[in-house]
């Protein structure tokens, strides 16, 4: 997606052909037909072991649940939107952000995760929507942090931002009590409630053997008659 994006140069339908062309790529197809003309990957010819390698079949449940991901209207509509996407500098900023929320180690239910990323949106937005002002010392110059850098290997002036604020808590604490006081509101409203996606409970392609039918079959292999 990120690709795609940084990649398309502004023009969303080249954005969108990209996007899609994971479709082809994922199924070891990297020259494939569209609309009359003849398309094909990006990337340099692959090495013969990576050719090998299993690539997913067009028939096959895992290929079909990305293809809905992928082809999802709603989400190729805002692609489309993602044309002018320049740098992802924002982005990555963001991220930092939503690692504070919904740091990786842990594990989270559906609705906390959900709303944990609704408020790394918000103090993202707080903080990173306009640019921070640098912070300024008592006698009024502004801040910097002198730190060394990998790739240019010299040492070099950061300038030091004032902190973040999180006003937007004491915003939301506000919303939630007048949401509370509302008489309109009914508490345990179905509606205010997150819905969790119906996912399924595996990838296997034909339903579930009966246990003892498969405990005799894995027996079998090891006390048939050629033993
Ligand atoms: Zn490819």
């Amino acid at each position: 997606m990120w690709w795609s994006c940084s990649s398309s140069k502004g023009d969303p339908k080249e954005l969108l052909r990209r996007w899609k062309s994971i479709l082809h790529h994922i199924c070891g197809v990297h020259r494939w037909e569209e609309d009359g003309m003849e398309h094909k990957c990006y990337h340099t010819e692959l090495p013969a072991d990576e050719q090998i390698k299993k690539w997913l079949a067009e028939d096959s449940p895992a290929y079909k649940v990305l293809y809905e991901v992928v082809m999802n209207t709603r989400l190729l509509k805002d692609l489309e939107q993602m044309a002018l996407f320049k740098h992802t500098g924002q982005l990555e900023v963001f991220h930092n952000a939503l690692l504070k929320y919904c740091p990786k180690r842990l594990h989270f239910e559906y609705a906390s995760m959900q709303a944990r990323t609704m408020l790394a949106v918000m103090d993202h937005n707080e903080n990173h929507n306009t640019q921070r002002q640098q912070a300024k010392t008592a006698s009024g110059l502004q801040r910097h942090n002198v730190v060394f850098q990998k790739q240019s290997k010299q040492w070099i002036a950061r300038p030091v931002y004032q902190e973040t604020t999180q006003t937007f808590r004491n915003d939301l604490m506000d919303a939630v009590i007048q949401r509370r006081l509302d008489p309109s509101v009914k508490y345990q409203d179905p509606e205010s409630h997150s819905k969790v996606p119906r996912l399924a409970a595996n990838i296997a392609r034909v339903s579930k053997p009966r246990k003892e039918d498969v405990i005799s079959a894995h027996t079998s292999r090891f006390t048939g008659p050629d033993s």
